[in-house]
């Protein structure tokens, strides 16, 4: 072994080995982790998975990462592949958080942990940990940030406001609508906020009926060429736009530029989630007012130190164990907190911090 691992390594290999992957001595776990991903279709998913790859690997840990498309099915194969192949910790994003009991009970037989990343695994107790960021937190976020900018707090109104939300199978999008519907639905019941297109859910349950299926930037678009063409004819004017990430916010923003929306005059405030690079331009170009900002690094360095404390044969520190209940248990969760990104914090954020290079989003 390399000296340079020696430090890193220590956390995952029990006292008294030389190679983590070898020996599961003193009650540890051997440190052969299945990372499943959902799609490399989005940036973040491709920093997620390559960066915990790189950190368990530094540590000597034996890593296999997939990618599943978006679609269960290969998902549900690849942890299988996994999990036949020697996995015995599995860091799971789930594409549908409803489809994988079966399968990681079956892992679970085999005494593999899994652990639910980003995205909760629910309807089974099949799933020992969960490390995410505060999801109800993103959503209100983005809510207060429209109920500022917009003054709604000082009866500032009305706005006509197009509410988007994310992919129904996705445990996060609920969390994401109810966020920022709390704090947005009683401005559309006052009047101060109307919405042409009626795509207004009554109550936060109402989500899937806006949600956009797999997070598609295409989709998203046509829908809201959609609502241009049939809700704003009569040269009414979009003033604000809840997208719940940065891949629904991209084709939003697309549909608004061929409808002839120009940034800097009649643009509507748009919000996001996830600092992508495309997005990040958006930001810098007038196209998007915020995005909310998770640092993939510190979910990867968390999930890291759970691993670590599991080949120890240790309990992983949590900080909450009330959140999160997949139907059939509380899992315990780590929960990091998101923040907002503005234009003017590009640089002193995202760039000063390392998350992206200035060149990559033209600075
Ligand atoms: C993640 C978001 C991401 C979305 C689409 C959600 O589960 O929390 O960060 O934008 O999936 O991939």
């Amino acid at each position: 072994l390399a000296l340079g691992l020696a430090a890193g390594m220590s956390a995952c290999a029990p006292a008294g080995s030389n190679n983590a992957s070898e020996d599961a001595s003193d009650g540890g776990v051997e440190c052969n982790v299945g990372i499943s991903m959902p799609t490399r279709s989005l940036e973040r998913w491709i920093n997620d998975g390559e960066g915990l790859k790189e950190k368990l690997e530094a540590k000597d840990c034996t890593v296999d990462l997939q990618y599943a498309e978006d679609k269960t099915d290969q998902q549900i194969s690849q942890i299988q592949n996994q999990v036949a192949g020697g996995a015995k910790i599995l860091v799971i994003a789930a594409i549908d958080g409803k489809t994988l009991g079966p399968t990681l009970e079956s892992a679970k037989d085999q005494d593999v942990t899994v652990i639910a990343y980003d995205r909760l695994i629910n309807g089974t107790d099949a799933v020992d940990y969960y490390a995410t960021f505060d999801n109800y937190q993103v959503g209100q976020l983005q809510g207060e940030f429209i109920e500022e900018e917009l003054g709604l707090a000082n009866g500032e109104g009305p706005y006509n406001l197009e509410p988007f939300a994310g992919s129904p199978d996705d445990n996060n999008a609920a969390f994401f609508f109810s966020g920022a519907w709390d704090v947005l639905l009683p401005y559309v019941e006052s009047g101060q906020l109307v919405v042409p297109s009626g795509k207004s859910p009554s109550d936060n349950a109402g989500w899937t009926s806006i949600g956009i299926l797999g997070w598609k930037s295409a989709d998203a678009q046509s829908e809201m060429d959609n609502r241009l063409q049939s809700f704003y004819t009569g040269g009414d004017k979009v003033d604000v736009v809840l997208s719940p990430n940065d891949s629904l916010a991209l084709g939003i923003e697309s549909s608004l530029l061929a409808a002839g929306y120009t940034p800097g005059t009649d643009w509507p405030l748009i919000t996001g989630q996830d600092a992508d690079a495309a997005n990040i331009k958006a930001l810098l170009s007038d196209q998007q007012a915020m995005t909310v900002w998770k640092d993939t690094r510190e979910l990867g360095s968390q999930v890291d130190a759970m691993i670590a404390s599991i080949v120890a044969g240790e309990v992983p520190e949590v900080n909450d164990t009330e959140t999160y209940d997949n139907e059939v248990k509380v899992v315990p969760t780590y929960i990091l907190e998101p923040q907002v990104v503005v234009k003017d914090d590009v640089q002193s954020t995202l760039v000063d911090s390392g998350f992206v290079s200035a060149d990559d989003v033209g600075l």
